[in-house]
């Protein structure tokens, strides 16, 4: 299955697209990986979605990617006796440490450090800012406050605190027995952190991890962005995550954000994903707005890697409809005659390293001899990814021994992965790629591709030599 299309398709699984067939349906669609959001999903179900993906992935011959999304620092409010309550703007109001349904001049705050770390001038944001308070006096057991907007609060409402940087790590304590739940599933590929402040948030999650899994880092706080270099170069990939980020930040500002991450991940060279509301009518539904169109448009253009369906695939009313607009509206976007001028004004210098050189390298020779293919060969990963960067103008297929590779780089811009075992020799190295990128669709006799491999063969790291070759009449090399 080859799509047509660089940028990649993160979709979120759900009610609405759990069993098999939908998932399959979703995957066929253009999903070329699923998130799976532990805010929302018990262990059981985790692990009954990664089994169905990879029944998917069995059936359909293709690798495909599993993120698990840990809830993070999400923080909500306690209950109330009557379910919800009225407030008036200017009137007091008061969260505290008393574990008692709530009223209409008090409420439950079950996060004892987050009463000590709000000060006084600290905006409370309530249901996605819906409700304003400001602090006006706080200690260990309660923050008083005054409604600045909005009146309504109801039970376990979130809460954001834009100006407050809190004391706790990014994992909580259901964090962690989700994350060691999904390393115990030993099959899923990505973990996304939530609510992420300091480099040294990652720190912790990464010695859990031990490299079984990717970390993803969910930009959606304004203290990630006071130190954004830092946990670029920690994280193994980014979300801008719009959802937390327009709360939590003023939401004119999100577009500029969006365009500052996906530019200093590509200049990484890591993944960066666009995430949250990308189609959010199509909840509802079949098609989407001309704005929602323009804002995944928008996202292609800058050379995302990947674009993000939360609720419209999870619990929507359409959740195939909308990963085929996704899919489409890449394609479309893709081959209009202004996207390389505007995808490739960004591109980055390489680095002095074999690995960005040869890829320069490849993606030059491809392009001017107007070859079928980039394939290469890549056991870490490594090598797919700084290929990536390039942002070659012609496919790039990424050839790995290793199925967590493969599965990994399906979030990668432009990677069709394909797992093969390493190449005996040189003359395996050629004709193994050549029969791949003839079997995959990349190419046919007579075309040309070019390889990048390390010799010797099998060594992580060494990628240090270029070949071109013709694919032959049987597939094989033709040289
Ligand atoms: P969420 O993260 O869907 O887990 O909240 C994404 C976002 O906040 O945009
Ligand atoms: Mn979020």
């Amino acid at each position: 299955m080859k799509r047509q299309r660089n940028v990649k398709i993160l979709a979120t699984l759900g009610p609405a697209s759990s069993d098999e067939a939908m998932i399959r349906k979703l995957h066929e669609a253009g999903a070329d990986l699923f998130r799976i959001n532990m805010s929302h999903s018990t262990h059981e179900m985790m692990r009954t979605l990664v089994t169905r993906i990879r029944a998917v992935e069995k059936a359909c011959g293709r690798p495909i990617g599993i993120l698990a999304d840990l809830q993070g620092p999400k923080l909500r409010v306690g209950k109330f006796a009557e379910g919800a309550v009225t407030l008036a703007p200017g009137q007091t109001f008061t969260l505290d440490n008393r574990d008692e349904p709530g009223d209409a001049t008090r409420v439950f705050l079950p996060h004892p450090e987050i009463l000590e770390a709000v000060k006084p001038g600290h905006r409370l944001l309530i249901d996605d800012g819906r409700l304003q308070l400001l602090a006006v006096k706080s200690d260990s057991s309660s923050i008083t406050c005054t409604v600045v907007s909005g009146t309504k609060i109801s039970d376990r409402k979130g809460v954001s605190l834009p100006d407050t940087t809190l004391s706790v790590g990014a994992l909580t304590e259901k964090d962690r027995s989700d994350l060691d739940a999904v390393l115990a599933v030993n099959d899923v590929d990505w973990v996304a952190l939530s609510f992420i402040q300091r480099p040294e948030d990652l720190a912790e999650v990464r010695k859990i991890a031990r490299g079984r899994v990717g970390l993803m880092s969910k930009i959606e706080k304004p203290q990630a962005l006071e130190c954004i270099d830092e946990i670029i170069e920690l994280s193994d990939a980014l979300m801008v995550a719009r959802g937390d980020l327009g709360v939590e930040m003023p939401i004119e500002s999100v577009p500029g954000i969006q365009k500052q991450l996906t530019r200093a991940c590509r200049k990484a060279g890591k993944p960066v994903v666009v995430a949250t509301q990308m189609l959010e009518s199509m909840i509802s539904a079949p098609v989407p707005t001309r704005a929602e169109v323009s804002d995944v448009a928008t996202a292609v253009f800058e050379g995302a890697d990947a674009v993000m369906l939360s609720a419209e695939s999870a619990a929507g009313d359409y959740p195939v409809e909308a990963v085929e607009t996704m899919a489409s509206i890449a394609r479309k976007v893709e081959r209009d005659p202004n996207y390389p001028g505007i995808i490739f004004s960004q591109r980055p210098q390489p680095e002095a390293t074999g690995a960005d050189a040869i890829s320069l390298a490849a993606r030059q020779i491809a392009e001017t001899l107007n070859l079928s293919a980039i394939v290469c060969y890549t056991s870490s990963g490594n090598t797919g990814v700084r290929a990536a960067r390039e942002r070659p103008q012609v496919p790039v297929i990424a050839l790995s021994p290793v199925i967590h590779t493969a599965r990994r780089l399906s979030v990668v811009w432009g990677l069709h992965c394909v797992v093969t075992q390493d190449a005996s020799d040189l003359d395996d190295m050629v004709d193994r790629a050549c029969r791949i990128a003839f079997r995959e669709g990349f190419g046919k006799p007579g075309d040309r591709i070019i390889i990048s491999a390390g010799v010797p063969l099998g060594t992580p790291g060494s990628t240090n030599m270029l070949r071109i070759a013709y694919i032959g009449s049987d597939g094989m090399s033709g040289i």
